[in-house]
């Protein structure tokens, strides 16, 4: 069995395989870095992610690239407003997204790649465009990407272009070009602009250019997949195919992948909608970084994803549902033995979770069949009908679950603490949810002491003392489980 996966240039589920029989190798457009990454943005790596790990999970290696984008327009102009040199100003949001993909367990791609270590190989493609008669200088200095020169051009967003006019823009800059379909491959500098002197002059790369490029000096000219949001589908990607194949006489990438977009509340998140949230804008609000990985991967990633804080809520409770079960099977005492519909279940569960990502990641049909197990293995134990050789078929099933969702092993922690650090420091502080303060305020050294306290008291068979005890604690997000195995605690 292989992965089948929509593929876009083709229209149709094509099955994800290397092309050289060893890894998968594949780009990925990453952030432009001159802001915080919203849950839009997040909901595309996500994805990602969860593909890179299924592939690794079904044993095929992954050579995965994401680029940084550290200039364009946006970036120029803030930091010029700001006064600022442009690797001080990029150097924060980068580092704010390497931090926001932590704590929603995104792993790192193979290799990152910034546009401004990568002017030279941008220039070169250029320079092999210019030669091939494909691209051509203005009077001011910059390039542009003669789309005449490509025939194929539309193959991928199948937008029908033939009758498209002059004038009727490709992209929104202000240059000067021969056809308003032509498309910026390299801009002129301009007065107090950050530029590069180069051989084919003073200025900076076009956003499209800085992809091929490091595409292909990681990857070659041809390689497995190309994926990105369905917002850089055209022009975006069109523009990366063009120029690359082109330049190469080769396909770029053979498959194409698209995330579909975010609604929030069934309607487009914007900032002036007031419905704009960035990852740590949840985090603040309370929400753990397990249950918003979990809400922005459960819908497949060809549907449009509705975000609303009830689905932030439902993958809190799934997410607890699963921990709880996984610690009553990790801590639970089984006689030996095996019963044989359980071993059947956990056979079908995992077979029914692979099938669902196999067939175009259906993350949805892929968690059906883990909560229907864990639903038929706490019957059995509450039955006494489970055993420690089910015990030893269930456990692998929510491990290779959590290789690809990775939200029963328990990180909360930490990225909630990062926010919190983070909010203190930006001045945020009056953004953030009262009870996460409250349950801040109490170390984990505290809770145990309490605890301990507590314990002490119950001895005494002072009760109401450590009914006290459990009470503060509650309101603090800490809540307190006696088991017949001792006493455990968590925050909520
Ligand atoms: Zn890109």
């Amino acid at each position: 069995m292989t992965l089948r996966l929509f593929n876009t240039l083709t229209g149709q589920l094509d099955p994800l395989e290397p092309a050289d029989g060893k890894a998968l190798r594949m780009y990925a457009c990453g952030p432009t870095v001159y802001d915080y990454g919203h849950i839009g943005n997040f909901r595309t790596f996500l994805q990602i992610d969860v593909l890179r790990r299924f592939l690794r999970l079904m044993g095929t290696p992954v050579r995965h690239v994401m680029n940084i984008t550290d200039v364009d327009d946006r970036i120029i102009q803030n930091t010029v407003a700001a006064g600022i040199p442009i690797r001080e100003y990029t150097a924060r949001f980068e580092e704010a997204f390497f931090e926001d993909l932590e704590s929603l367990r995104v792993e790192r791609p193979e290799v990152i790649a910034r546009a401004t270590e990568h002017i030279p190989q941008m220039v070169a493609l250029v320079e092999r465009l210019a030669a091939g008669g494909a691209a051509y200088k203005t009077e001011e200095g910059s390039w542009y990407f003669r789309l005449a020169a490509f025939p194929g051009y539309g193959k991928l967003s199948k937008k029908d272009l033939s009758g498209m006019e002059d004038g009727a823009r490709v992209d929104l800059d202000r240059y000067e070009k021969d056809s308003a379909r032509d498309f910026a491959l390299w801009k002129a500098a301009k007065p107090g602009e950050t530029s590069w002197e180069t051989a084919i002059g003073r200025g900076r790369p076009g956003w499209h250019i800085e992809c091929s490029a490091m595409a292909m000096e990681y990857l070659g000219e041809s390689f497995d997949l190309h994926a990105g949001g369905e917002d850089l589908m055209f022009p975006h990607h069109e523009n990366e195919i063009a120029q690359s194949e082109t330049a190469t006489h080769k396909p770029f990438a053979r498959h194409w992948m698209h995330v579909r977009f975010l609604l929030v509340d069934g309607r487009k998140m914007a900032k002036s909608e007031g419905n704009f949230y960035t990852l740590r804008d949840l985090l603040l609000k309370g929400y753990k970084a397990s249950a918003i990985r979990l809400a922005l991967i459960s819908v497949p990633y060809r549907h449009p994803f509705n975000f609303t804080f009830d689905s932030l809520i439902d993958a809190t409770n799934a997410i607890e549902r699963l921990r709880t079960f996984r610690e009553r099977l990790t801590a639970g005492k089984f006689a030996e033995g095996e019963d044989s519909a359980m071993q059947e279940a956990a056979k079908e569960a995992r077979e029914r979770f692979v099938e669902a990502l196999e067939d175009d990641l259906n993350t949805a049909d892929a968690i059906a069949p883990i909560f229907e197990l864990v639903r038929a293995a706490n019957t059995a134990i509450d039955q006494g009908q489970f055993f420690a050789g089910d015990c030893d078929a269930v456990l692998p099933v929510l491990r290779d679950f959590d290789a690809v969702f990775d939200v029963i092993e328990d990180r909360d922690a930490e990225p909630t603490r990062r926010a919190l650090k983070w909010a203190e420091k930006a001045g945020r502080m009056d953004q953030v949810a009262p009870q996460l303060i409250a349950a801040q305020s109490l170390t984990d050294e505290a809770v145990e002491a309490l605890v301990a306290e507590r314990r002490a008291a119950k001895n005494a068979r002072n009760f109401a003392r450590a009914d006290q005890i459990r009470a503060d604690l509650a309101e603090k997000g800490v809540v307190i489980e006696d088991s017949k195995d001792g006493v455990r605690w968590k925050r909520k």
